[in-house]
């Protein structure tokens, strides 16, 4: 028997095919094929031993390491055998996107209209698990992270329904102890624990992971900068871990057989620095010490002014980490294509550069990214509060300037986060001509460049030829689907008949 079991639904415990991009799979609702088809092309499982995770998402791996340096007796378990565990006390489960009300998912499904993403699909059945049912009849405690739990503030009854005990919202290493104390002393806890309210925890009291995460991803710091309004990441205090505590997560995945990974953090360039100009020396450093011991790497986020004020760190990065593959992906903010919103709503966003300046910084830093094969998905916000028709139509004139960089732009409808809680939610109905317009664009631009990455995704993976043939399958579908609906930009169309 364990006290204590951590666990994610499937769609989190997964390696997505050893790249977070495939991971954007988990956030569309079932569409045309079954669902075990997205399963294989999007989500397999990870593998177990004797019940546990072989690998695990970081945000698990981080709490169960705090767990057992408390002293606790902690696993990650893999959710298709919580049979082995249904005697735990505890029973400690993280979301990213529980409700599937996150940016991507509900713009997915406002736009498919096909009901509920497979994210939400998948933590209900988590939730719902016979076994986590009976451990909870024996009087267990369901404790809930992850940065997904904003959004059981709009799903209070299916927590109370669905017996969770706790649902933690922010760093948890300050308050584990506490928490998980009560829990397996059965006490009462909060429905509520609002952890970000509480001074961030230290550096000293973030402990070090002891197993081996999903795709090897290792976190280098907590918080950004920039401050936009929308997001939730400025709850957080900036912190940036030394390269000795870094290295000991790289070994931890080492010692389980990984040598593969993502480096983690909102911007990856902004690594050792406090204000917004990246450091060259930090970045070569720390660039060193992953290819160190990973042969293959990717950054998870940066952004555009970081890549823009210092393009030699896209240099570094395809000399030291482009080897053994074709090219590696990056998610960036894009948000809008007009300098007067930027102006307005995020002026940091540009810093070190100037606001009026934003369409040449967008074009010099995914110029940068295209020479050197790192691939960004882009995200654009559709449906900023303070968002105008001239705001729109400037991101679909940014969007031809852009056309010809190898990148994803995934628009996503304005969800209330961040200093912007007390905002409404951006629904589909309220779509523009000009914003449909601008979906259409970002459309069309995707399936042109998907299909020409999906043939050298993963290039030598023992899975490419299969995974890689599915994918471009599937984007097929999906642009006749598209073409049927009229929904490809007609200036994509020769693009196209170009890339096929
Ligand atoms: S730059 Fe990105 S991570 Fe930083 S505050 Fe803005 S949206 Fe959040």
């Amino acid at each position: 028997m364990v006290d204590i079991v951590l666990t994610a639904d499937r769609t989190m415990m997964s390696t997505h095919h050893d790249s977070e991009f495939l991971g954007f799979g988990t956030c569309i609702p079932p569409y045309i094929l079954p669902t075990s088809v997205y399963g294989k092309l999007f989500f397999p499982p990870v593998k177990a031993k004797q019940g546990v995770a072989t690998v695990a998402p970081y945000a698990l791996r981080k709490v169960e390491a705090k767990l057992i340096d408390l002293g606790f007796d902690a696993v990650v378990a893999h959710p298709s055998h919580l049979r082995r565990f249904n005697d735990a006390k505890v029973i400690g489960i993280s979301t990213m996107d529980p409700f599937g009300l996150g940016p991507a998912s509900s713009t997915f499904a406002a736009v498919l209209q096909k009901g509920e993403p497979f994210n939400a699909l998948f933590f209900k059945r988590l939730i719902e698990d016979k076994n986590i049912k009976k451990a909870k009849e024996n009087g267990a405690k369901i404790i809930v992270g992850g940065p997904g739990t904003w959004q059981f503030e709009h799903m209070k009854d299916f927590a109370t329904e669905h017996g969770i005990d706790c649902i933690v919202m922010g760093e948890i290493e300050k308050d584990a102890e506490t928490i998980f104390r009560k829990a397996l002393n059965g006490e009462e806890l909060p429905l509520f624990y609002e952890a970000y309210k509480n001074p961030a925890p230290a550096l000293e009291e973030i402990p070090e992971i002891k197993h081996a995460s999903v795709n090897g991803l290792v976190e280098i710091g907590r918080g950004c900068p920039r401050g936009c309004p929308f997001c939730d990441v400025t709850k957080r205090r900036l912190r940036w871990y030394p390269l000795e505590k870094i290295e000991k997560e790289l070994e931890a995945n080492n010692r389980e057989g990984i040598d593969f990974g993502i480096i983690h953090a909102e911007d990856v360039l902004l690594y050792g620095v406090h204000g917004v100009k990246p450091d060259i020396e930090k970045i070569e450093a720390l660039f060193k010490l992953f290819a160190k011991h990973y042969k293959r790497l990717s950054w998870s986020h940066t952004s555009i002014a970081a890549v823009a004020s210092e393009p030699r760190a896209a240099e570094l990065a395809k000399e030291l980490f482009l080897n053994e593959q074709e090219w590696f992906g990056v998610e960036i903010g894009i948000e809008t294509g007009s300098p007067k919103l930027i102006e307005r709503s995020m002026p940091a966003k540009a810093k070190p550069f100037e606001a009026k300046d934003w369409q040449d910084i967008v074009c010099k830093a995914l110029g940068t990214l295209h020479d050197n094969n790192i691939v960004p998905a882009c995200t654009l916000i559709v449906g900023l509060p303070d968002e105008r028709e001239e705001d729109t139509l400037a991101t679909i004139e940014l969007m031809d300037k852009i056309k010809d960089y190898r990148c994803m732009v995934v628009p996503l409808f304005f969800v209330p986060l961040g200093r912007l809680t007390d905002r409404n939610w951006f629904r589909a109905e309220n779509l523009s001509a000009s914003q449909i317009e601008l979906l259409e664009v970002c459309l069309s631009h995707g399936l042109r460049w998907s299909k020409e990455l999906a043939r050298g995704y993963n290039k030598g993976h023992v899975y490419s030829p299969i995974v890689n043939a599915s994918l471009v399958g599937f984007i097929k579908m999906i642009e006749r689907v598209a073409k049927r609906k009229n929904l490809v930009n007609d200036s994509y169309a020769n693009a196209f008949s170009s890339s096929q």
